[in-house]
């Protein structure tokens, strides 16, 4: 089959093949101290793709303190924001010649389609432009003062920075992070998810090759509880970002509380989206079933709860079950593919589990419900309705291709259920009036809200939750801040 393959496949798994997978440190590719290896394994096959370098705490701290070095050196600390905007339009161009292979290396590496992948890597293209023009856009200010005096606030980077994320959109996930944490003048280490580190360790080389300094930006990739907790703990990390599991940002807040990190933590999210009978039904019911099933589910903000307004509700659930059922589960190299793979065993078999539990706690089940296939984890999108607010599959992430389908009565019905759950990541209401959207977006406690469309983005638009979902924003002018810390000065003339 291999004969055949489009060149950005073939790149990938020549890619995949050559030398060793190894961390970046000091600019340096080097094997982990410990000389130890770990597996990654393509969830389409269940093959092992391949070995890669398995970090522990004392190649943290080797990385640590190469990016401390990075920080205070003058090829770093000292150049014109100009240059450093170069750095970053170098990366996006070497992102964008690579882009065939990148998707196909994330494909193979986290199941997801090409279609989605590919969009993927434009997106991690387009966040280094997006930061590259703000480097020389970050102000202080000059307060007003009496004549004796001159005050002034000056805004500068935070230092070294720990970046740990999460295995689902590994390439777009690092690049939130990188992006503005370079374009404010840092210097970071970057931990991808012990599940997919491919794509992450391939950015590494595209990033060596735009020629950015040595130690500016190091990769540690391992398991969570050791790379990930010695970089939250660590006593020379000025700033940790952490995309994951409210569970583990739970503890990342602890650990980092030793030396007072700056923090910012994008976690899980319950996102209702919410579906009035004056919407364009037609699409918001394709929107909807997109919402639960892109990347099999596996996304943060994806829309897990459809709160459907009682005289619509058939109409909607019918059509949603409808638009899902067609939707292709296999090779994500397949062209017609929609969903792929879940990313691991583990994964399907917790939400596999969690589709029992909407069938025990007396949820109707309207499509789909199991594995797909006996090889790879894959699962059907599924969807329920007649849930309530209170049951198991309507108050816990699943991170699967998993619907619930609850109705409400009026708008005040529709915001009090959409705001009953402990996370406050995302949202969308559909509705032609425009002053109910208005009035909804006010009232729902989310970080970001879609109205009439769902997940889409762009670059100026930051992430970030209420509630337990996090606190921080990524993207937008907000990383700005989030990357950066300012000085008051007052001088006496
Ligand atoms: P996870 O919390 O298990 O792991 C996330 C990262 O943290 C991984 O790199 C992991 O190795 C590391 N980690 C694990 N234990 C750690 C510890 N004790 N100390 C430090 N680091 C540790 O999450 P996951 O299962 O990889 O990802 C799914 C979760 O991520 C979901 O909850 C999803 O909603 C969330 N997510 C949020 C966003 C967002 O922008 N808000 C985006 C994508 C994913």
């Amino acid at each position: 089959e291999e004969g055949v393959m489009p060149r950005g496949q073939r790149c990938a798994l020549e890619w995949i093949r050559s030398g060793k997978k190894h961390l970046l440190i000091g600019g340096q590719w080097v094997a982990a101290a410990s000389g130890k290896t770990f597996e990654t394994i393509n969830p389409a096959t269940e093959e092992v793709l391949t070995r890669v370098a398995e970090a522990d705490s004392h190649d943290v701290d080797t990385a640590v303190a190469a990016a401390r070095r990075a920080f205070e050196a003058p090829s770093w600390s000292g150049i014109s924001p100009h240059e450093r905007a170069l750095y970053l339009l170098r990366i996006a161009e070497g992102i964008e010649a690579h882009a065939e292979e990148l998707a196909a290396i994330e494909s193979l590496d986290i199941g997801a389609p090409l279609s989605f992948t590919r969009g993927q890597v434009a997106a991690t293209a387009e966040r280094f432009r997006y930061y590259a023009g703000w480097t020389s856009k970050i102000h202080g200010t000059t307060n007003a003062s009496d004549a004796s005096r001159f005050i002034y606030m000056v805004r500068e980077p935070m230092g070294v920075c720990a970046l740990i994320n999460a295995w689902n959109f590994p390439l777009v996930m690092a690049a939130s992070k990188l992006a503005p944490a370079l374009a404010c003048g840092n210097t970071m280490v970057l931990k991808p998810a012990e599940q997919s580190p491919l794509t992450t360790l391939r950015l590494g080389e595209l990033i060596q090759e735009a020629g950015v300094p040595a130690g500016v930006v190091n990769i540690v990739q391992g398991h969570g509880a050791i790379v990930g907790a010695a970089m939250a703990g660590h006593p020379d990390v000025d700033k940790i970002a952490f995309t994951g599991s409210t569970a583990v940002g739970r503890s990342i807040v602890q650990a980092s509380a030793g030396n007072m990190k700056k923090a910012t933590l994008e976690l899980g999210g319950k996102s209702p989206n919410i579906i009035f009978p004056d919407a364009d039904l037609e699409q918001a019911i394709k929107a909807s079933a997109l919402a639960f099933c892109r990347n099999s589910g596996q996304i943060c903000s994806a829309g897990t709860r459809l709160l459907v307004h009682e005289s619509v509700y058939d109409q909607v659930a019918a059509g949603v079950v409808a638009t899902a059922s067609v939707f292709k589960v296999g090779s994500p190299f397949a062209l017609d593919t929609d969903l792929g793979p879940l990313i691991s065993a583990r994964q399907m078999d917790r939400v596999l589990a969690y589709i029992d539990t909407g069938k025990k706690e007396g949820a109707e089940l309207m499509l789909g419900g199991s594995r797909v296939g006996e090889v790879g984890f894959f699962v059907e999108p599924t969807v329920f309705a007649n849930v309530t607010n209170e049951m198991t599959i309507a108050r816990e992430e699943i991170f699967g291709p998993v619907l619930s389908i609850i109705s409400f009565k009026d708008e005040a019905d529709a915001i009090a259920q959409a705001n009953d759950t402990p996370y406050g990541l995302a949202a969308a209401v559909w509705t032609r009036d425009v002053s109910r959207a208005h009035r909804m977006m006010r009232a729902i406690k989310s970080g970001r809200v879609w109205i009439n469309t769902y997940a889409e983005g762009d670059p100026v638009m930051a992430i970030g939750g209420y509630k337990q979902s996090g606190y921080g924003r990524e993207m937008g002018a907000e990383s700005i801040d989030a990357y950066t810390q300012t000085k008051s000065v007052l001088m006496r003339l």
